[in-house]
């Protein structure tokens, strides 16, 4: 029986690695709808290979290339936001949320409405909306499968455990690209020193926000909500070679580890075909070639992320779409080069400081639209920030 899927991101980094297991077994799927950015010419190519029913870009200026580009295949084209969601609109069984950052809350939140499966790389929308998606999830009957590696090594070590057992949770950090750097040269790292993964390959911003780590902060808020468990059982440790994803810990003393190769068709492939296991075209681990798994605790003066993910899982609430919205401002602003690799962390934390003087961030999220609100009003407040550390420098 052919399986309908729909990638939403579909020409980054998650989308690309999706489309290829789909790809080696082409005849099972059928693909609904496809959506990219700016890569138009990726997205069209794409479109016409798997015979997608509708192709959406995110920019209404990108509607006319789009077209050209699929005329005469029968292939619908749109463009723009209300796109995306009527694309999330058309049911489909199994859907991929693959954009970056918070605009991929709205299209996830609406697949969920036909009660599909909703494979969740767009980790922003747990930190954003967490406890709204997942009752979401709930109402609707539709599943949230978890496509980040560590949530992915979570989730297979729970198979057949019971939650009343879990005593922790430790997702493991490669500690991305400037590990080992100093603080005092942190503060000069270049958009290019970040850029460089040593493990993983990975879209532009999720591998600036590894050597961050405000990538591993936004992940322990994303375990939070996914799993259900306390801030107090989550941890993360550094562990340089990528090969064990996560731990479980259980009340008998046991740590369930999760160990695989550093490749995102892992976490794709698990969740395309839970629950079965199905073969799938990885590195498979030579535990005597790589000899030494190294372990190390996270160092919070170089990598502060980590402690301002604390103070926004203790507050809940909207505090999570507030952080993540500075986050990813002060990430535009490094990547413009306006603002300094160690400025990003005091920039969030001066809008989580202003926004929660302005508003409650506590207290039940109740509708998208005030996670959208929020988000909206934190970016401009993130600005703000960004123009005074700026005024500052100069
Ligand atoms: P990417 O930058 O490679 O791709 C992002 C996709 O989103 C592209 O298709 C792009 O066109 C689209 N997009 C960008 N801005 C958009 C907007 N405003 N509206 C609509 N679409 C937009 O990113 P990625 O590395 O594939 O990451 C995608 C998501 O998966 C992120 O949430 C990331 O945190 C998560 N994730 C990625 C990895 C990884 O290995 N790349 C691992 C775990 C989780
Ligand atoms: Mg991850």
């Amino acid at each position: 029986m052919t399986r309908t899927v729909s990638i939403f991101g579909a020409t980054g980094s998650i989308g690309q690695n999706t489309l290829d297991l789909i790809r080696r077994d082409r005849g099972a799927y059928r693909v609904v709808a496809l959506t990219g950015g700016r890569n138009v010419a990726q997205l069209a190519r794409d479109a016409r290979e798997f015979n997608a029913e509708i192709a959406v870009t995110a920019h209404e200026d990108g509607l006319s290339a789009l077209r050209d580009a699929l005329s005469g295949t029968g292939i619908a084209a749109a463009a723009g936001a209300g796109a995306l969601l009527e694309a999330a609109d058309r049911p489909a069984d199994w859907i991929m949320s693959a954009i970056v950052g918070a605009a991929g809350l709205a299209p996830g939140f609406r697949a969920l409405h036909h009660g599909t499966t909703l494979a969740l790389a767009n980790k922003e929308s747990l930190v954003t909306a967490g406890p709204l998606l997942m009752a979401k999830a709930k109402e609707q009957g539709a599943r949230i499968l978890p496509v980040d590696s560590e949530h992915s090594a979570v989730f297979q070590a729970l198979v057949g455990e019971d939650m009343a057992a879990v005593e922790r949770i430790i997702i493991t950090a490669s500690g991305g690209a400037l590990r080992d750097w100093p603080l005092e040269r942190l503060r000069y790292a270049t958009l290019q020193d970040a850029s460089a993964h040593p493990n993983w390959e990975m879209g532009q911003r999720i591998t600036i926000d590894s050597a961050s780590m405000f990538n591993k902060a936004l992940e322990l808020i994303e375990t939070h909500e996914y799993f259900g468990v306390v801030p107090e059982k989550i941890d993360t440790v550094i562990h340089p070679q990528s090969i064990i994803h996560a731990l479980v810990g259980f009340h008998d003393g046991a740590l369930m580890a999760h160990l695989g190769a550093p490749d995102m068709r892992h976490a794709i492939g698990y969740a395309l075909h839970w629950p079965d296991r199905a073969a799938l075209p990885v590195d498979r681990i030579d535990l005597a070639r790589i000899a030494t798994l190294d372990f190390q605790a996270p160092d919070t003066a170089r990598f502060p992320a980590l402690r301002l993910a604390r103070e926004v899982m203790a507050a809940g609430g909207h505090a999570g779409a507030v952080f993540n919205a500075a986050k990813e401002v002060a990430l535009d602003h490094f990547i413009a080069g306006s603002i300094g690799f160690m400025d990003m962390a005091p920039l969030v934390e001066a809008t989580l400081d202003v926004m929660s003087r302005e508003f409650r961030l506590e207290g039940a999220i109740e509708t998208l639209d005030t996670v959208l609100q929020t988000d909206h009003l934190a970016r401009i407040r993130a600005a703000e920030q960004a123009s005074q550390l700026q005024e500052k420098r100069a």
